[in-house]
């Protein structure tokens, strides 16, 4: 490709991304297809001779195109958000243009110190206090490997990564089962176990950790000679939200000596308004915390990021400097490559700063509280409608709710019809959860251009899709 056609084929792709967003709303937000029907449509060999880009681009419409949900659609109301604010998607095409590695200051020192500029912005709009650092990671599930590995390498004083965790004491680590599947993962990987997650029973409307069941579990664990390591608390929980009370852990973690990492994946971009920091009361005494404004807050996916208390204990877990890699720069370069599990990083700071300049604190805040008051709204209106229940209340805009007509023997098969109903009408986009062993449908808002009135139009495809089941 010549620097003519890149230049036709970035406006065209710029032409095309504009026509695209703008016609969401006209195509159904769940891809309307079945398994293997794209792929039969690709070539099952590579070409040997160059395709016209004509072809290439007619084939990415006509083809890849109807395989794709479209998590950009305003009606997205399923799983969390992955919103793109178009600024961020500009951004991001600088970054691709610029293809650099930001590995390693000398790397990409603009990359590196707008990294460390867009962090403390956002831990000033989080309303956290100085003196956390941070690093922006691929996706919150790295941020929590990397939170478990500094847990473990603290709890071993430092011999895990040279001695291997044969021979070592049993580590333990503390969460609910109100959890992201991603600590789960990180606790396999970091090879501490399964057996050594000890799932702590929660309490109250937010499914918030029992905090005297935790200490009871730390202490009995020490007195069979068991290390406890660290707690993982939850803000904000992928289900229903749940949410543990930080103040508590945090006390608990403390007198304890324990790491404590916050996964607020989700429930992080909302902080920026004051009225909902109470959710996260107590967060100052975190080691940890991890946030992604590629979620809610508008920065085109991936963007994670990872608060630090104390940078040296993760640095000292995870920095490796063979010689090929020595900077020799003057004290104080920050290499974010020694913060984080993979050496090879993305620009991811540059969407950040676009997207907070060319929208501001404040009108991030009023698209979040209007999320949470039409959520709350919507939640209302459904559990008012006859047939209908709440299962869990609205935590900031996600709720859950199922359909329980009279004479349905099993509300949970028909639960999951009227999913399957919503969904393949494609107006909107929903996803289910089990609370308490029974099936319910979740329901959040959050995507970057939804209106009030989309959110009236879900209530009406629910309610009418519940009555053609029937
Ligand atoms: C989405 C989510 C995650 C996983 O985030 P990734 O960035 O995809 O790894 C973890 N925890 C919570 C609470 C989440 O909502």
């Amino acid at each position: 490709m010549n620097g003519e056609e890149f230049r036709h084929w970035s406006r065209k792709a710029a032409d095309w991304g504009t026509d695209y967003r703008e016609s969401l709303r006209e195509r159904p937000v769940r891809a309307q297809t079945q398994p293997g029907e794209i792929a039969a449509r690709i070539a099952d060999t590579p070409p040997e001779a160059a395709e016209p880009m004509e072809r290439i681009f007619a084939d990415f419409e006509e083809t890849i195109l109807p395989g794709m949900t479209h998590w950009q659609h305003p009606r997205f109301f399923a799983y969390f958000p992955a919103n793109a604010a178009p600024v961020s998607v500009v951004a991001e095409y600088l970054v691709t243009v610029m293809a650099a590695q930001c590995m390693l200051w000398q790397t990409s020192p603009a990359a590196t110190e707008l990294e460390t500029k867009v962090i403390d912005w956002l831990r000033q709009a989080l309303g956290l206090p100085a003196g956390f650092s941070g690093v922006i990671q691929d996706s919150a599930s790295s941020a929590t490997l990397a939170a478990v590995l500094t847990m473990r390498e603290r709890a071993l004083d430092w011999q895990g990564n040279k001695q291997g965790l044969s021979g070592q004491q049993r580590l333990r680590i503390y969460a609910t089962d109100q959890v992201h599947t991603s600590i789960d993962r990180a606790i396999w990987v970091a090879g501490i176990g399964e057996e050594n997650l000890v799932r702590v029973p929660v309490t109250g409307e937010l499914r918030s950790m029992d905090a005297e069941v935790l200490e009871a579990a730390i202490l009995a664990d020490k007195a069979q000679g068991f290390v406890p390591a660290g707690i993982i608390a939850c803000v904000g929980g992928t289900s229903v939200g749940g949410t543990d009370d930080i103040a508590a852990v945090a006390a608990i973690a403390r007198k304890h000596g324990l790491y404590l990492h916050v996964d607020a994946a989700w429930a992080g971009s909302a902080m920026i308004c004051p009225e909902f920091r109470h959710y996260w009361a107590g967060i100052e005494g975190a080691d940890s915390i991890v946030f992604n404004p590629h979620k809610w807050l508008g920065a085109q996916f991936d963007c994670s990021v990872q608060f630090i208390r104390d940078p040296d204990a993760l640095v000292r877990t995870l920095a490796i400097k063979p010689e090929y890699l020595k900077t020799h720069g003057k004290d104080g370069i920050i290499n974010y490559s020694e913060w984080s599990v993979p050496l090879g990083r993305r620009f991811r700071a540059l969407k950040l700063w676009f997207l907070l300049r060319a929208h501001g604190l404040e009108e991030l805040r009023g698209m979040i509280r209007n999320h949470v008051a039409w959520a709350g709204k919507l939640a209302k209106r459904i559990e008012a409608e006859p047939g209908f229940e709440l299962v869990t209340h609205p935590m900031l805009s996600l709720f859950s709710f199922r359909h329980t007509p009279e004479g349905i023997a099993d509300l949970d098969a028909h639960n999951l019809r009227l999913l399957e109903a919503i969904n393949e009408d494609g107006r909107i986009y929903l996803t289910q959860t089990k609370v308490d062993g029974r099936f319910a449908i979740r329901f959040q808002v959050g995507q970057f251009d939804v209106t009030e009135s989309d959110v009236d139009e879900a209530f009406e495809v629910i309610t009418s899709m519940a009555v053609s089941i029937r």
